[in-house]
C-alpha cells in the first residue's frame, strides 16, 4: 500500500485538537504521523499525497449499535401504535421477507453506513445473516450474534477472521433472555475477552414485567413458547438485575438504558459498563429520551448507536448527533462526537484500532466538506452535519 498522506483544511486528531491545515501520514494502511503542513514537511516527503479540499477530515465514526439484517423492514413498520405492538409487527414482517430479500438490504445498508462517515459497527445478528456481507465490506467492528429465549444452543465461538472482524455474543433483553442463557453468554464472551451486547431497560412493558413478573408480556412470552416462572422475577430495576447476575463490567454494552435511576447509574459507573444511546430510536418508539446529563455526570463511558431502519430513517451517526445536539442543547459538542468516535471504539474493545487520529492506529479517515474559519468551529459543524427530519 505504500505511503499517503492525507491533506485537508482541518484534520480533527480528537474531538479537541483540531489542526488547521493538517495531514496524516499513512503508511501500509496505518498512521505514521498527525500534523500541520509546511511546505518543508510535504516536500521532502516521498508519498504520494492526496488533497482531500478544504473540509474536515477526522477518525472514522463508530456505529456501536444497528441490526443490519433488519435493514429490509425500512418504512415498513408501524411505529405508533406502542411498543408492544411494533414488536409483533416486526416478528410477522420479517418473516414474510426471505434471506436473499434481507442480504440485499444488508448489503445497502452497509454502503449507507460507510458513505456517512462511519467506518465501524457493533452489529447485532439474531439471525445470523451479515458476517460475510460485513467481512466482504471491509467495515471494521464485531458482529455479534444474538440469542433470545430459554432454551438455546450456542454453538462453539469461532474466531473468525482475528484481529480483522471480531465476533462476539449478544443477549437480546432481560425480558426477552433467561437469565440461565444471559449468564451462559456473558460467561462465553468473557472466556474469550470479547464484548458483551444487550438491550437494557428499553421499554415500559420490559419495566412493568421485570418489576412484577406478571402482565400481558409474559403471555407473550408464553405465546412464543418462552417460559419465565423460574427466571426469578420480580426484581427491583433491571440495571440491579444485571448486577445481580454478574453480567456489569468494563466489557458489557448496555443498549438504551431508558429507565434507569440515579441508583441504578451509580451502579453501572461502578461496574464500568459502557451504555449505548440510540436516542432517535427511543424517541420514535417510546416517545422518551435517557438521562443522558445524568450518565455524563455520574462518569458513564457512552457511545452511541443509530439502531436499525426498523426504527429510525438512516443509518447515520451523524443524523444520531445532529439529533442529540437539538435535544440536549448543554452537552457540548465535543462530547457528542467523543461519543461518536472514541467512545464507540471503547466500548467495542477496539480504541487500540480506532476512535481517534493517533500513530499506530488503523486508517480508517472520513472526510466532510464543511467549510470553516476557526478551530473552535469545526466540531460543532461535524455534529450538526446530520439531518433531524
Ligand atoms: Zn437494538
Amino acid at each position: 500500500m505504500g505511503t499517503v498522506i492525507h491533506r485537508a483544511g482541518w484534520v480533527v486528531v480528537d474531538p479537541w485538537t483540531v489542526y488547521p491545515n493538517g495531514y496524516v501520514r499513512v503508511e501500509d494502511g496505518v498512521i505514521h504521523t498527525i500534523g500541520q503542513r509546511t511546505t518543508p514537511a510535504i516536500s521532502t516527503d516521498s508519498g504520494q499525497v492526496r488533497d482531500h479540499g478544504d473540509g474536515v477530515l477526522f477518525a472514522a465514526l463508530v456505529n456501536t449499535h444497528t441490526h443490519l439484517e433488519l435493514s429490509a423492514l425500512r418504512g415498513r413498520m408501524t411505529t405508533h401504535k406502542g411498543f408492544g405492538f411494533w414488536v409483533k409487527d416486526l416478528i410477522e414482517k420479517r418473516a414474510l421477507l426471505d434471506n436473499a430479500t434481507l442480504l440485499k438490504a444488508a448489503e445497502s445498508g452497509i454502503r449507507e453506513i460507510l458513505a456517512s462517515g462511519c467506518g465501524a459497527v457493533g452489529e447485532i445478528a439474531s439471525l445470523g445473516l451479515t458476517l460475510g456481507p460485513m467481512q466482504k465490506s471491509g467495515l471494521a467492528g464485531v458482529w455479534f450474534r444474538e440469542y433470545l429465549g430459554d432454551r438455546v444452543s450456542i454453538p462453539e465461538y469461532r474466531e473468525t477472521h482475528p484481529g480483522d472482524l471480531p465476533v462476539s455474543l449478544a443477549g437480546h433483553a432481560p425480558h426477552t433472555t433467561s437469565p440461565t442463557v444471559l449468564t451462559e453468554i456473558k460467561c462465553r464472551t468473557r472466556r474469550q475477552n470479547t464484548p458483551f451486547s444487550i438491550h437494557l431497560a428499553e421499554s415500559d412493558e420490559e419495566m412493568s414485567f421485570l418489576t412484577t413478573g406478571q402482565g400481558s408480556w409474559k403471555d407473550f412470552l408464553q405465546s412464543r413458547g418462552i417460559d419465565s416462572t423460574s427466571w426469578g422475577l420480580p426484581v427491583e430495576s433491571p440495571v440491579k438485575y444485571m448486577q445481580s447476575l454478574g453480567i456489569l463490567d468494563d466489557r458489557t454494552i448496555l443498549v438504551h438504558v431508558l429507565h434507569a435511576d440515579q441508583a441504578d447509574l451509580n451502579v453501572i459507573h461502578e461496574s464500568g459498563a459502557h451504555v449505548c444511546l440510540c436516542p432517535r430510536s427511543n424517541t420514535t418508539l417510546h416517545g422518551r429520551l435517557p438521562d443522558i446529563d445524568g450518565m455524563i455526570r455520574t462518569g458513564i463511558p457512552l457511545c452511541l448507536g443509530t439502531d436499525s431502519l426498523a426504527s429510525v430513517n438512516s443509518l447515520s451517526l451523524f443524523d444520531e448527533m445532529t439529533f442529540i445536539s437539538k435535544s440536549f442543547s448543554n452537552i457540548a459538542p465535543e462530547r457528542i462526537f467523543q461519543m461518536a468516535t472514541s467512545g464507540g471504539a471503547a466500548a467495542l474493545g477496539l480504541d487500540s484500532r480506532m476512535g481517534s487520529l493517533a500513530p499506530g492506529k488503523e486508517a480508517r479517515l472520513a472526510y466532510c466538506d464543511i467549510q470553516a474559519y476557526r478551530p473552535s468551529q469545526i466540531v460543532e459543524a461535524l455534529v450538526h452535519f446530520g439531518q433531524t427530519a
